[in-house]
């Protein structure tokens, strides 16, 4: 078999990413979601181990001092995330293809570590104001955290051209087909058959 690859779904907070990630967790066998380690509070519903591995903010330092990352980011001001190499091995070890929900920057670094093995992908809302409208909508944050939210967003929106494709979120139903069609492309046929969708603007060189 082929060595596994990474599919890297990044967008500014709010564009979506999440609800394409799960989508196709659920309608691919073939790939599995890479849990990422954070530092952040425990939402309401989430699991440790499944959702995130928490940690304290003492636990996840030791384990960047330790080199245990493959690339972690202080996403929000004194909340840390971040990709276990062991996260990585263990999935690929099963022999399945590995899926990440992550930061732009974070989206950034892994494609530096994994080069062509890895493509990204680039969750564009259909304007800044409609995630704007999304994120307030979401109603999970205080106004506080919403506000940083916001303005993370707006900087995240200027990452678009370095990453191999975007994929606009427009309507929803769409948005997850053309995801799946984009997925199941890679996989079969890497960048060349991407190159030949109609649709995801493409940028990988
Ligand atoms: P949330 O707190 O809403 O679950 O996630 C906040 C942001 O952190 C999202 O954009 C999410 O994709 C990102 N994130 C989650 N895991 C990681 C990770 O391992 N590394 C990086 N760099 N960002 C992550």
């Amino acid at each position: 078999m082929d060595s596994p690859k990474l599919i890297i779904i990044t967008a500014p907070s709010g564009a979506g990413k999440t609800t394409i990630v799960k989508h196709l967790l659920k309608v691919r066998e073939n790939l599995a979601f890479s849990i990422s380690a954070c530092t952040r509070t425990q939402r309401y519903g989430e699991v440790n181990g499944l959702d995130y591995y928490f940690l304290s903010t003492g636990e996840f330092k030791r384990k960047v001092a330790a080199g245990e990352f493959v690339e972690f980011e202080e996403v929000y001001e004194n909340q840390f995330y971040g990709t276990l190499k062991s996260e990585v091995e263990r999935l690929t070890a099963l022999g399945k293809n590995v899926i990440f929900d992550i930061d732009v920057r974070g989206a950034v670094n892994i494609k530096k570590y994994y080069g062509d093995r890895a493509l990204t992908v680039f969750v564009a809302p259909p304007s800044p104001q409609i995630l704007f409208e999304r994120l307030r909508a979401r109603k999970t944050e205080d106004e506080e955290s919403l506000r940083k939210r916001i303005a993370r967003a707006t900087e995240e929106l200027t990452y678009e051209r370095k990453f191999d494709l975007t994929l606009v979120n427009n309507d929803l139903e769409t948005a997850l087909n053309e995801a799946e069609t984009i997925v199941d492309t890679f996989l079969s046929s890497g960048f060349e058959g991407l190159k030949k969708l109609s649709y995801g603007n493409f940028h990988h060189e």
